[in-house]
């Protein structure tokens, strides 16, 4: 890693994607925090047009900064969709400032957007792995979650209706033999000729209720 003065309000780490620039200290809203700087090519110079790399700064149709050096510690800044700080581009210096956009707090990784084309470029083919998105694909992975367990959730309710409709059938139709089975005992035992004295075990005469008495007159009345 390489090795910046302490005065600095930042230091190389590990990120996410690799290695990545920290705040040390707490830098302010507004405030300069490092110069992107490195060779600057002339894209009307063939063998300089023709370089390629992921650290290139377009200042200016004629002019970008070849970034890919060592001592250009704001090459480890990674992108954000949502970042903390900005590229501020002076084309007619021809310098690039890395400008907080927020309060940052030591411990914070510094990011900037790298813009559109880089993003389409670079970061769209493999998915872009800074926090925003990842925050973004975290919630909908949670969402899709959420929606497989209530899809599981309302096909278990409907088995479960289902096997109870199918045990209630199941209990109904058991009762009816029952009835009938029981309809059969009930004949057997009238036929036996104890009932048919008319004073059975079952209801002595003197115990008879007021409603069974006038249930009865009713009957010899019908
Ligand atoms: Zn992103």
């Amino acid at each position: 890693m390489p090795t910046i003065s302490p005065n600095k309000p930042y230091r190389v780490g590990r990120s996410r994607t690799g290695l990545g620039l920290f705040a040390t200290k707490p830098i302010k809203k507004g405030d300069k925090i490092i110069r992107y700087f490195g060779p600057l090519l002339d894209s009307k110079k063939k063998d300089e047009d023709a370089i390629e790399n992921k650290y290139l700064f377009e200042l200016t149709n004629r002019w970008t900064i070849d970034g890919s050096i060592r001592e250009n510690i704001a090459r480890y800044i990674n992108h954000s969709c949502r970042p903390n700080a900005e590229s501020d581009v002076r084309p007619r210096k021809r310098k690039v400032f890395i400008r907080a956009i927020k309060n940052i707090e030591p411990g914070d990784e510094i990011n900037y957007d790298y813009g559109t084309d880089y993003f389409k470029a670079y970061l769209k083919p493999i998915g872009c792995k800074c926090d925003s998105c990842e925050r973004k694909r975290k919630k909908r992975r949670a969402e899709a979650r959420a929606e497989r367990q209530r899809l599981k959730e309302k096909a278990e309710r409907k088995e479960k209706r289902k096997a109870e409709k199918l045990a209630k059938e199941r209990a109904k139709a058991r009762t009816k033999v029952k009835a009938k089975s029981n309809g059969v005992k009930a004949n057997g035992k009238a036929l036996n000729g104890k009932h048919l004295n008319g004073h059975g075990p079952t209801k002595p005469a003197g115990k008879k209720t007021a409603s069974s008495k006038r249930a009865s007159a009713r009957a010899l009345y019908a």
